[in-house]
């Protein structure tokens, strides 16, 4: 990142709007008003052929005409005309272009946009949109945009791909009282994307946390990448979860790939804080801008009525955060600011009696003592309390407690006299919800945002005796046939390359071969079909399992031969595989595609005939390590399945998370080939006996 370009664009300290109108109502006349409005401290040069002043401001003929530098030109002209605007800007040696007008690639003027990105870098410009609002920005008295004025000040920055959000949020951080430094409309990211801007903000002083609203990333891996660089919390909404719909797809994993679940994968990998809505965003960056992380598990509940107290560990539960009770020493001590009738467990439960001392005493005893690594404080109006009371009595016992890493979140529950207790706190840093579970939810922002962070440190995959051009040259035989699909005998030759465990086969091309070779292999054996069009070998009446005898092996040969004619009369038959018999155990699915977004990216779940239906998956994208491995394995619903039920031995969970991060490796380092695979099933076996892949698929990018 070129910072000082990169500046020039987002916190110019010179403008030049290209399109200026004296037409109140024109984008071109909004954007200069706004200027003035937020009363911008740099130098504005409305840029029009006919006009010598607009609002006061001398204007100018053409970008070339204007006598100072410019660091940032807004475009607010017609598309036709903004390939010649902006060389004029570079050989002007503009730093940034904002880009305002529309009737780019969002209308499918695609080379239109292209060609804009060529000639804006070729002088070394970075590009802000097109079709964009512009860019707002507090500290900077910046409202280069047509948004009406500059959002309510606060630490938090937000980046939106949609520009029509961006100004209804504008107008809604002064209702809900959640404040942002920038607003930056990034639309069409024809070059400025959500990766570019993730890593500028994060070195902007200014910006506490990073808050995304997303319709899709264009560079998936870059946004990843950055994000587990950024040391700021960052938060995203993704819009748009729900249409993806199945993609077409050869194996199991493409029907069963969502886009939902990927970014949700993608989210958790990159360390950003998932949002669930619009709500959600507000209120949790609310949070992430105001407090420090939560650096452990123990909450501590402070309230003054049983219900909200209920609400709220209903809540911890569902938000990641169960509560434990206080050690004796702190509900000793707790007990000493409440009635007898009180509760010091966990939610300390001060009763409707509790005053603003008894909240002061309890939450600066509680914030000190070192169990406790986060405070969720309830309050209910009462006929005998005073809200603001109440909020400034927890204010002061935070400072004067000192303590500054500990997260604290408010809920108040009441009428107008709660809300102008709770729009004071928020303006004292602390963040307030009107209920117990939002108060919740924003602290599990600052406990993932902490675990991100651990997360984050974690190294990937060991990589020794893998062997790239074995798999390449399996490939390579494949494509000189013409093919794209690999047969199964040589998907586990490359997934042996990987070292990933396979049922050790060989292909028969006649009766008395298979018997030859199942006595090599050793009773009983198993038999498939061996044809690139027959994938679902099963569907076909090709696979034969558990053949004890050379009487078996002819007879299944047969068979196998004559299922897969009538099945398919012109598939191309490549012989009879005779298999190992692999013993039982527990079935799983591995399987991959290759994201649009995110490139290679890994499913697991448990296998047999209900994967499809019951859709009990979860994704990464590769490579990852092997805790996100194991992580995969423990968030299935299924997962008590492989630690063991009903007196079964658990299972080999350790060799089955090396299996899914050599598995994931393998579909990375071969994705210029591998456009989509599955290892279904694969039988994992009691802990310490490892697993085994006993039937592999993979299709090759078409070339
Ligand atoms: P397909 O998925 O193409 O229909 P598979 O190779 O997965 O064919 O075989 C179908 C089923 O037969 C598997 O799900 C598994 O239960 C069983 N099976 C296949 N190969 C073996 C083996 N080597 N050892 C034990 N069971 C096997
Ligand atoms: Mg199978």
């Amino acid at each position: 990142m070129d910072l000082k370009v990169m500046n020039g664009l987002l916190t110019p300290k010179s403008v030049a709007i290209i399109g200026a109108s004296s037409t109140p109502g024109k984008i071109g006349h909004t954007v200069v008003k706004n200027l003035i409005e937020s009363e911008y401290e740099g130098s504005i040069y409305p840029v029009n052929l006919k006009a010598d002043e607009i609002l006061g401001i001398k204007c100018y003929a053409s970008i070339s005409d204007i006598p100072g530098e410019v660091d940032a030109a807004i475009l607010t002209i017609p598309a036709k005309f903004v390939l010649d605007s902006i060389k004029e800007c570079g050989e002007k040696g503009v730093k940034g272009l904002i880009v305002i007008t529309s009737g780019f690639s969002e209308v499918g003027e695609k080379e239109l946009e292209e060609e804009l990105v060529e000639i804006a870098h070729s002088y070394g410009m970075r590009i802000l949109g097109p079709n964009i609002v512009g860019v707002l920005s507090n500290s900077d008295k910046f409202n280069g945009s047509f948004a009406p004025f500059l959002p309510l000040k606060g630490n938090s920055s937000l980046v939106s791909q949609s520009g029509a959000l961006l100004i209804g949020i504008d107008a809604a951080t002064f209702m809900r009282g959640v404040g942002f430094d920038k607003l930056i409309s990034i639309g069409n990211m024809s070059d400025v994307s959500f990766a570019d801007t993730i890593e500028w903000l994060d070195q902007d002083d200014k910006t506490k946390c990073i808050s995304l609203y997303i319709e899709g990333f264009k560079e998936g891996r870059r946004v990843i990448e950055v994000s587990q660089k950024a040391t700021k919390p960052i938060i995203g909404l993704k819009s748009g979860i729900s249409a993806h719909g199945a993609a077409a797809a050869a194996s199991h994993t493409g029907s069963l790939a969502g886009a939902a679940k990927i970014y949700e994968a993608a989210f958790k990998q990159a360390g950003i804080i998932w949002a669930d809505d619009l709500n959600n965003l507000f209120d949790r960056t609310l949070a992430l801008s105001l407090q420090p992380p939560m650096k452990g598990d123990n909450l501590l509940i402070i309230t003054n009525g049983g219900g909200v107290g209920v609400l709220a560990t209903d809540a911890a539960e569902k938000f990641g955060i169960p509560l434990k009770f206080a050690p004796e020493d702190v509900q000793a001590e707790l007990k000493k600011h409440m009635p007898v009738f009180g509760s010091a467990k966990n939610p300390v439960d001060l009763t409707g009696m509790a005053g603003t001392e008894w909240y002061g005493d309890s939450v600066k005893y509680a914030i000190q003592h070192p169990w406790v690594d986060g405070l969720v404080v309830l309050y209910c109006e009462t006929a005998m309390t005073d809200p603001l009371e109440i909020a400034k009595g927890i204010k002061n016992a935070i400072v004067e407690s000192g303590v500054t890493d500990k997260p604290v979140t408010i809920s108040y529950v009441g009428g107008e006299k709660s809300e102008e207790a709770m729009r004071w706190l928020v303006e004292s840093g602390i963040p307030a919800y009107g209920a117990p579970d939002l108060a919740i939810n924003a602290i599990a922002a600052l406990r993932e945002f902490a675990l991100n962070k651990e997360n984050n440190k974690i190294k990937t995959v060991d990589t020794k005796g893998i062997d790239k051009q074995k798999a390449l040259a399996v490939i390579e035989k494949a494509r000189a046939n013409g093919r794209d699909a690999l047969t199964e005998i040589e998907a586990k030759q490359v997934f042996e390359a990987y070292q990933l465990p396979v049922t050790h086969s060989k292909v028969a091309t006649s009766e008395d071969e298979a018997v030859k070779l199942a006595k090599e292999i050793g009773f009983p054996v198993v038999m498939k079909i061996v044809s690139p069009q027959i994938l679902h070998k099963s569907d076909a009446g090709g696979v034969k399992v558990n053949i004890k005898d050379e009487e078996g092996v002819r007879s299944a040969y047969q068979l196998i031969l004559q299922n897969a004619k009538n099945y398919k009369a012109d598939a191309d038959i490549h012989g009879i595989l005779v298999q190992e018999m692999a013993p039982m155990g527990t079935e799983v699915i591995l399987g991959s595609v290759n994201d649009a977004t995110f490139g290679p990216t890994v499913m697991f779940g448990l296998g047999g005939i209900f994967v499809e239906v019951l859709k009990d998956v979860t994704f990464r994208v590769a490579p990852f390590s092997k805790k996100q491995a194991l992580e995969m394995i423990s968030e299935i619903k299924g997962a008590p399945i492989l630690q063991g039920v009903r007196g079964e031995l658990p299972r080999d969970v350790d060799a089955l998370a090396d299996a899914i991060c050599k598995y994931a490796f393998m579909m990375l380092d071969l994705a210029d080939e591998v456009s989509e695979s599955d290892a279904n099933p694969v039988l994992v076996y009691e802990k310490g006996e490892g697993l085994k892949v006993v039937d592999a698929r993979v299709i090759l990018k078409k070339k």
